[in-house]
């Protein structure tokens, strides 16, 4: 069985939480694809080479480096992926996994209104900044960061600019997506949401 979910929508509004629990729930394969960009602004920064050439160039291998959830590396990706060629570079990656069989979920940015514009199922979750912020915050002070939230929030409203404003393939929600805000409300009962409209999609 193919079955495509596309969940877009903005840095740490929960759409990595709620793809996995969602992927989790009805056993189909899971991509970030935030992460193929962070591989393309990491490698970028570590060798200094052509954001195109990497891109074209990108392992998987690549995309278990270590050092790819950090705020430098969200931050080289958002200027990466206003680049066309680089978009269209990880195009096939995308498509192939969508159309596996089994199941699969795609989070990101575009993948309900360009990467898979036909997914049976699309989410748009969005939370206001601060929340997300606040979020990430915390999260990254888990981890022994001893980032702020100041630094934080201006990554986020940083980066919810650039990746809304770029002319290629902008974050917006596609017309036919479910929209999740998750400002108000509990990461349980967002994934509760999430589970109930692929449910409907599924036997219906
Ligand atoms: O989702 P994540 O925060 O890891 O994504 C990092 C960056 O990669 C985003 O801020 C965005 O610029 C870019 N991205 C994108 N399209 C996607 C996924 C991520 O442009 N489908």
């Amino acid at each position: 069985m193919k079955f495509t979910v596309a969940i877009d929508g903005p840095a740490a509004a929960g759409k990595g939480t709620i793809s996995k629990a969602v992927a989790a729930h009805f056993g189909f394969a899971h991509l970030d694809t935030g992460l193929l960009y962070r591989a393309v602004g990491r490698k970028v920064i570590d060798t200094g080479a052509a954001p195109e050439t990497v891109a074209k160039s990108l392992t998987i291998a690549d995309l278990a480096a270590d050092n790819l959830r950090t705020a430098e590396a969200a931050q080289a990706a958002s200027k990466v992926a206003i680049i066309p060629e680089v978009r269209a570079a990880l195009l096939t990656f995308q498509h192939d996994f969508a159309a596996r069989l089994g199941g699969a979920i795609l989070d990101g940015r575009d993948i309900g209104t360009v990467i898979c514009p036909d997914a049976d199922v699309k989410l748009y979750v969005t939370a206001n900044a601060k929340t997300r912020a606040e979020r990430r915050f915390q999260e990254l002070r888990g981890k022994g960061s001893d980032t702020t939230f100041e630094t934080v929030l201006a990554d986020v409203t940083a980066r919810d600019a650039l990746d809304a404003g770029r002319d290629t393939a902008p974050m917006v929600a596609a017309d036919d997506a479910v929209l999740i805000d998750t400002t108000e409300l509990s990461i349980e009962a967002a994934i509760a949401r999430a589970v109930q409209v692929v449910a409907q999609r599924l036997n219906g």
